[in-house]
């Protein structure tokens, strides 16, 4: 990366962060977090924005890229790994072994809460347990991926219910995808609240303490008026993906 390109990747980021806050101040929304995705983008990028003070991060393969990257980063110590990508049951041992990994956002079956639970490390990860967010099908295309909207109470029930999950996963909140071309009502991002709704609704679980993870380049903004708290921005921050030179 020569200086113009340092240069535009931070002012990227800035604009981004701005929008963000604007939107959500606008919007009466606390705290919504920004995470940056950096899949297909070389390390040094994130570094840059680590060292101007960015901690979230979003990867979505296991093992060509998230293991890769973060053990080229491992010094960078209070990195949060996001993983967004999808599971891969034979994965799941290699992926909750990665350093500093802060979230799995794209848990769709119980299946998959179980593996987790057995690989966590508690020892290895000073006692803190892997946030767990279930990933919904809320446009219900059959090519997405997630579980189906009226199947998330469940899955949620048993993260934090069944013995083995609720001693080492902690239930976090519900991701979802939006529709490249939804609608202004926004029907997506409306069926994820309505989905933790119904779970605060029927868990002992506090409204407030439910993340929703949604918006993207193209609809981060929409994403927060509707209620997102954590939105996920790829190519708006690190330009687009060329994945003609991955091999
Ligand atoms: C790639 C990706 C993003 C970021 O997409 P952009 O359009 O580049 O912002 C967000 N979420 C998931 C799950 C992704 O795979």
């Amino acid at each position: 990366m020569d200086e113009t390109d340092v240069l535009e990747l931070i002012e990227n980021y800035k604009n981004i962060k701005d929008r963000v806050e604007y939107v959500s101040n606008k919007f009466d929304r606390r705290n919504v977090a920004l995470v940056a995705v950096s899949k297909t983008k070389p390390v040094e990028m994130i570094r840059i924005l680590y060292e101007k003070g960015h901690r979230h991060f979003g990867e979505n393969y296991v093992i060509q890229e998230l293991i890769q990257k973060s053990e080229e980063l491992a010094s960078l110590n209070e990195i949060k790994w996001h993983y967004i990508g999808s599971i891969q049951s034979n994965k799941i041992k290699h992926l909750a072994s990665v350093k500093n990994l802060y979230v799995v956002e794209t848990v769709e079956k119980k299946e998959v809460l179980d593996k987790f639970a057995k690989s966590w490390d508690l020892e290895k990860s000073n006692n803190t347990k892997l946030n767990i967010m279930i990933q919904v099908n809320t446009s219900q295309e059959e090519s997405k991926s997630g579980c189906h909207p009226n199947d998330c109470l469940e899955l949620v029930k048993y993260c934090v219910e069944d013995e083995k999950c609720k001693e080492k996963l902690n239930f976090l909140g519900l991701m979802t995808i939006g529709s490249p071309n939804a609608t202004e009502d926004q029907p997506d991002f409306k069926c994820l609240v309505e989905c933790k709704n119904n779970i605060a609704k029927n868990t002992g679980i506090p409204l407030e303490s439910i993340q929703l993870s949604m918006g993207m380049s193209h609809d981060f903004e929409p994403a927060i008026e509707f209620g997102s708290t954590s939105v996920r921005v790829g190519s708006a921050i690190f330009g687009d993906r060329d994945y003609s030179k991955k091999n």
